[in-house]
């Protein structure tokens, strides 16, 4: 690991402050279950490190549409555990517990996953050609052992997936992001904070030079919506999604009133399914909606050597997570 300069900073002006302030390119830590691997690795180099660990954003607050607001530093077992998240909130709480491993959970940030990095092979093997790494060194999982990874919104530099089970279901309950830096404070809608690889690979999210993730707000309208995780991964514990869908269905009157959809696993980000919930809204709960709906979904994904298996998987997982929310099943 290379040396660095480690700063720790009190209250969330003062690690702005800190992290505009080093010469070398610094980076803030929370809980580092990432970032100290990426580093140990050397992938990551900072020259310098900003601790956020004592900042004051460790809270689980209510907002006044009913929502909830997450500060950044919530561990992800408080975050789980947590009595409002579990009763309001039931498909956060439980894409958490699909995730890592316990001692992870205890020591990962909510800021901290929407940080974290690709779990690509390539990405952490220092003598594998990775744009994501190396920007125009090339991609040696395109020809190579590209099992786990996109086949929607890949781009011909990058087939990276993004590692979170979390961040599936913030994507699906509509979450925010709210974001302080040099300029000021601003609030990102949860689509918009996680980008597609295109030409930049480099560049995992649209966080500005300096800003820091403050907390995260779901709102009072994805409450206590019927809502389930299910997850497909090689073993039962401790591995990354090979397809994940995160799903709230309300139907009223026999037609689908409200459904949110998302999918982990098959792309650069968490992949909210607008096609397949756009023929779903206002239609009967049917299987032949949802199996139409998956089409729908998957008719753009593009295949690997080595992952054709993703789009058949996860049409069957969309199809299945669905009909067990039509009948009345999980919450
Ligand atoms: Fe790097 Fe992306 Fe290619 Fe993996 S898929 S080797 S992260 S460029």
């Amino acid at each position: 690991m290379n040396p660095f300069h480690y700063v720790r900073a009190s209250d969330t002006p003062s690690a702005i402050r800190a992290l505009a302030d080093q010469a070398a390119p610094a980076r803030f830590l929370a809980g580092g279950t990432n970032l100290i691997d990426l580093m140990r690795e050397g992938i990551e180099r900072p020259g310098a490190i900003v601790d956020i660990t004592r900042l004051p954003l460790a809270g689980i607050d209510e907002l006044p549409d009913g929502g909830v607001r997450i500060g950044a530093m919530v561990r992800n077992s408080h975050l789980a555990a947590d009595r409002t998240i579990r009763d309001r909130y039931p498909l956060l709480s439980q894409a958490i517990l699909h995730g890592a491993s316990a001692q992870l959970r205890n020591m990962a940030t909510t800021g901290g996953n929407l940080m974290q990095r690709t779990r690509c092979y390539y990405f952490y093997d220092g003598a594998a050609r990775c744009n994501k790494r190396e920007p125009g060194s090339g991609c040696d999982a395109m020809d190579g052992f590209n099992r786990i990874h996109a086949i929607l919104g890949a781009s011909p530099l990058c087939i990276a997936t993004h590692p979170s089970d979390m961040c599936v279901a913030l994507a699906a309950l509509n979450a925010t992001v709210n974001l302080a830096g040099p300029s000021g404070t601003r609030t990102l809608a949860f689509g918009a904070f996680h980008r597609l690889p295109g030409e930049t690979p480099d560049i995992d999210t649209n966080l500005q030079p300096g800003e820091l993730i403050t907390s995260v707000d779901l709102p009072g309208a994805s409450a206590r919506l019927p809502s389930t995780y299910r997850k497909v991964r090689d073993r039962a514990s401790y591995a990354f999604a090979l397809v994940s869908v995160a799903a709230a269905l309300r139907v009223e009157g026999g037609v689908v009133r409200d459904v949110r959809l998302a999918l982990g696993g098959v792309a650069h980000k968490p992949w909210r399914a607008a096609a397949a919930e756009a023929i779903l809204l206002g239609h009967a709960p049917t299987p032949d909606a949802f199996a139409r709906a998956a089409d729908a979904e998957l008719a753009p994904a593009v295949p690997l050597a080595r992952n054709g298996f993703k789009i058949a998987l996860a049409r069957r997982v969309i199809i299945a997570t669905l009909s067990e929310l039509a009948v009345g099943g999980a919450r």
